[in-house]
């Protein structure tokens, strides 16, 4: 299939998911995740319009960061070593994956003149294959944030839980959205949170609905 192809039915059904949640299509970005594919791919997909990659390696990134260079916006999706945060500082635009202090630190302390833009990454299911700050550990983890002036938390990324159960899904994805509510609300400068990266090839639709504002899917637009 043609990447054009698949962005032409992910399209529809975003419009679709967002005319039954009364949300704007416009709030939708949609992150092509290319860890699967080839950089000719990865290119076909810029081609077509798609202007946000994520990767979720240091290699897969450097390797289609040599073709593609800063044109695409690039988001690091994956568990992040802390001693790999140096290979990938210079060249991303955001990192979905900050889970500890340690990681922040270290963004913190190779970052240049500019602040990241992170995502906390939350384990709303308890999945122990699943990397994320439980629930209650994020508001705490957020207030230590304040010592990393290179960290700024633009929002909340999730991976729903491995299942058929719509309504586990659906309830993890609100759980996020509450989650969010609440850090807004106390307002701390360098965590406006306005961002909810949430939903994949087999649940963006659910997350649209609950919230999701980026939305990661590879099998369904780049392929497997
Ligand atoms: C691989 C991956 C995706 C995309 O998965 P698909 O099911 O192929 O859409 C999204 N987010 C993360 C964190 C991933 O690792």
């Amino acid at each position: 299939m043609k990447v054009s192809d698949n962005l032409r039915v992910l399209q529809q059904k975003v419009i679709e998911a967002c005319q039954r949640s009364n949300r704007n299509p416009e709030e939708i970005k949609i992150i092509a995740v290319t860890k699967y594919v080839t950089t000719e791919r990865a290119i076909e997909a810029v081609e077509c319009g798609v202007m946000n990659l994520g990767e979720n390696r240091d290699e897969g990134l450097l390797e289609k960061w040599s073709k593609l260079g800063d044109k695409p916006i690039w988001h690091f999706i994956g568990t992040l070593q802390t001693r790999k945060v140096k290979n990938i500082i210079d060249k991303v635009d955001y990192i979905h994956s900050l889970d500890r202090e340690s990681l922040a630190k270290e963004i913190n302390a190779r970052a240049g003149e500019k602040a990241i833009s992170c995502f906390v990454q939350v384990n709303v299911s308890g999945e122990e294959s699943k990397h994320g700050l439980t629930p209650e550990m994020v508001i705490p983890f957020i207030k230590e944030l304040e010592k990393f002036p290179k960290v700024r938390v633009e929002g909340l990324m999730t991976m729903a839980p491995f299942t058929e159960d719509q309504t586990i899904i659906r309830e993890c994805f609100q759980i996020l959205k509450k989650l969010q509510l609440e850090i807004q609300h106390i307002q701390l400068p360098y965590a406006p949170c306005q961002e909810l990266s949430m939903g994949m090839s087999n649940d963006f639709e659910i997350a649209i609905e609950e919230g999701a504002t980026m939305i990661r899917i590879g099998t369904a637009l780049v392929g497997e």
